[in-house]
């Protein structure tokens, strides 16, 4: 596979700054163009770009120039051509990772819109609050709400124990084991008590607004519908039953989608209907569910019914119980929703099992399909799970489905630097919107139809029966 070049990956990092003077970026562009090789391909990066900027662009480069941009564009691959080759038998083991973006399309907001959505309810936030908030968002990268939650945990957390640094540390560093040397000389280098207190003051204020934030949050996930996205799953399940999935969302609408469909659930926190039910599809939620909530003194965890649960709320009959009352022993009972960061798992034993689960079903897997989830930094027991798989099991590939363009390209430079002789191949991209493209690929590899490959193969089809046409009218 040719392998786009460092020219133009600092090409498109300088544009990206957004500081280009228009004279040099039409120099710059007109040089690359002319000069690339012509089968480099192009970064998926650069049909933003170009969508956004063309009608400017063309009356500056030559036209020549622009039509060939165009065409260009066109090939690019934003879904891997092998992604349309792969068929599952049924010894092929699938296990499914959702992220905060499988959900989006049910309505469940980004960061950036539940801001908007604050600052519109809740009177009593100040606008220069909320804009010190999405400040801090943007800066530190946090796009989803999973981010978010975690970043008012933690400042509320240390908040209340300033020396925490060095705790934290070692919560941070992977479960129940001690830094190796090296690395606890990395921590201590990398201390940041300066920037941890400043990180705290400046989101000290989320405390206040973290219970606002959290009603908002619960409000949009109670409501939301399965999309897409969730019904193409189940109805792969149906037909595959080696499969599993895990998600680190909150919300039911994976659950909804499987209840739905007349079919079980197992995994779930109450451990009910377990390993003896075969045809029960495995969902681990790693996260915590809406559904689920815990006591406070007696530390009991159960599970409600999630479509009773969401019925009562539409219908306004009950409200969603935020703070309740443990039957076993009178205590507090709270929502089971968890931030990511490893040391909050410590708390729950029954998390850990689901942890565990969730591993067993990763490094088992064959294909890990990968839906709209950004691998962020707080995520890094995640991180770390998937990375130890793949580096152990040699044939397992990663299907990653994300409209963000970057995320396979970094992603493919992470293992290759980390792993020796790693195959970029074993992760492929799906760069479209994950309710459109996964249904496709879903279907694809069950051979229920050949989804975009069949259109890219028509297309190659008829060129060649032109050619072949073409020779059968030379004389015979
Ligand atoms: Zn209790």
């Amino acid at each position: 596979m040719n392998e786009i070049s460092e020219r133009q990956k600092n090409l498109l990092e300088w544009i990206e700054k957004g500081i280009c003077p228009l004279s040099e970026l039409v120099e710059r562009l007109t040089d690359f163009f002319r000069t690339k090789l012509e089968d480099e391909p192009l970064s998926p990066d650069w049909v933003d770009f170009w969508n956004m900027n063309r009608d400017r662009m063309v009356r500056f480069l030559p036209s020549s120039l622009s039509r060939r941009i165009d065409e260009e564009l066109k090939s690019i691959e934003m879904v891997n051509g092998e992604i349309w080759d792969i068929r599952v038998n049924n010894g092929t083991r699938i296990t499914f990772l959702l992220g905060a973006g499988s959900s989006a399309p049910s309505g469940i907001p980004t960061v950036d819109k539940l801001l908007l959505e604050m600052w519109k309810r809740a009177r009593k936030i100040g606008r220069d609050d909320l804009d010190r908030l999405a400040e801090w968002c943007n800066k530190h990268r946090i796009m989803n709400i999973e981010d978010l939650l975690t970043a008012a945990y933690i400042s509320n957390f240390a908040a209340k124990n300033r020396n925490i640094t060095s705790l934290l540390d070692y919560f941070l560093s992977p479960m129940g084991q001690q830094p190796s040397e090296e690395e606890k000389y990395l921590l201590q280098r990398r201390r940041p008590v300066k920037t941890l207190e400043m990180d705290v003051s400046a989101i000290g204020f989320l405390q206040d607004t973290l219970q606002t934030l959290f009603g908002l949050l619960t409000s949009t996930m109670i409501s939301a519908n399965p999309n897409p996205t969730h019904n193409a799953i189940v109805n792969f399940i149906r037909d595959h039953k080696n499969t599993s999935i895990i998600t680190t969302n909150y919300d039911g609408c994976m659950d909804q989608a499987i209840l739905e469909a007349g079919l079980r659930l197992k995994r779930t926190i109450a451990g009910e209907n377990e390993e003896g039910d075969i045809d029960a599809v495995e969902l681990v939620k790693m996260h915590g569910s809406i559904n689920w909530s815990y006591c406070e003194s007696c530390q009991d965890v159960r599970e409600f019914d999630l479509l009773k649960l969401k019925d009562t709320y539409e219908k306004d009959e009950l409200s969603y119980p935020v703070m309740g009352i443990c039957k076993n022993c009178g205590g507090m009972r709270r929502p089971l929703l968890v931030p990511p960061l490893s040391f909050k798992f410590l708390m729950f034993p029954n998390l850990v099992d689901i942890w565990n689960s969730a591993r067993q079903s990763i490094e088992e897997s064959d294909y890990l399909i990968i839906v709209g989830y950004s691998f962020s930094e707080a995520d890094t027991y995640i991180t770390k799970i998937i990375s130890r798989s793949m580096t152990k099991n040699k044939n397992q590939k990663m299907i990653i489905v994300n409209t963000d363009s970057k995320l396979v390209r970094y992603l493919r430079e992470r293992f290759q630097s980390r792993v020796d002789g790693f195959d970029r191949k074993r992760i492929l991209q799906a760069c479209k919107n994950c309710e459109e493209i996964l249904p496709e690929i879903l279907d694809s590899m069950l051979g229920k139809r050949s989804g975009e490959k069949e259109n890219k193969s028509t297309r190659k089809s008829t060129k060649k029966k032109v050619r072949e046409l073409n020779t059968d009218n030379l004389p015979v």
